[in-house]
């Protein structure tokens, strides 16, 4: 049974990852940082904050050690910190980057070396189109993204050799709780702006995770893919 790392399983696109790699016959281990998931037996469940380094290899052995060598890893864990770039200040900045790249840093030093040794493996990072355009008042956060995209580039040639893939997912507007400062016209304005005229949901990027986990994508590596409605073409 193949074994998938998913970190931030404990809500929004994580959890449906989670969800969507168990019922597919997949070993699930699943990170969370504040809120125990409780998921059901079957899925292993480490509190861990994927910018801690310490933590990272800690929870990396315990589900090694529970399930055996992670085939795949989604970075999905990730954090927005919203307001005027003048005003944030080095917490801000050691927050956003801390988490969003250096989780994907952290997950993938713990597992590169195993992976290289039984050269397979794939990763999959969960970038934002934000981090391919920028966006206004989440420039920490567009930054951070933006650093994952070219990390996940050089990942992808540095480690094909080693018959691994790397590719992130670039979700558009997705309804989880990442948008619940957002209003009910907020909303609506996002849904008109993408083309497909909805925002997205947690499964629609789990299904493009999915995709990229599995051999359909076998010549796939070094791409950043939208999961967006066409919000960014
Ligand atoms: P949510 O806010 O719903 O969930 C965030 C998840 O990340 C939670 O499981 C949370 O764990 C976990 N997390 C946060 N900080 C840490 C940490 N330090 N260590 C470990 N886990 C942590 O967000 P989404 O599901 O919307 O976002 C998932 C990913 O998708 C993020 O990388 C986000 O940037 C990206 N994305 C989301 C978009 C959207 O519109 N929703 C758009 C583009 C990208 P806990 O519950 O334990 O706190």
């Amino acid at each position: 049974m193949p074994h998938v790392l998913i970190s931030g399983g404990s809500r929004g696109i994580g959890r449906a990852a989670t969800n969507l790699f168990a019922e597919n016959g997949w070993s699930v281990t699943c990170l969370y940082h504040t809120n125990d998931p409780e998921f059901h037996d079957d899925i292993f469940s480490i509190k861990c904050d994927v910018s801690n380094p310490v933590q990272v290899r800690s929870a990396v052995l315990r589900s090694e050690a529970h399930f055996g060598p992670i085939d795949c890893l989604i970075s999905n864990a990730g954090i927005s910190v919203k307001g005027l770039a003048q005003d944030f200040g080095e917490n801000d900045y050691r927050l956003v980057m801390d988490t969003n790249f250096g989780g994907l840093f952290n997950l993938a030093n713990a597992l590169m070396p195993g992976m290289i040794s039984r050269k397979s493996g794939v990763i999959i990072a969960v970038s934002s189109m934000w981090g391919q355009t920028g966006a206004s008042c989440e420039a920490l956060y567009s930054a951070s993204k933006g650093a994952v995209d070219a990390y996940v580039k050089s990942l992808a040639k540095e480690l094909g050799p080693s018959g691994i893939r790397v590719n992130a997912v670039s979700p558009g507007v997705i309804n989880t709780d990442m948008m619940k400062d957002y209003s009910d016209e907020d909303r609506k304005d996002l849904a008109c702006e993408t083309p497909l005229g909805r925002l997205g949901t947690p499964e629609d990027v789990a299904k493009a995770m999915f995709f990229l986990a599995s051999d359909s994508a076998s010549f796939i590596t070094g791409q950043i893919v939208g999961v967006n409605g066409g919000f960014l073409i």
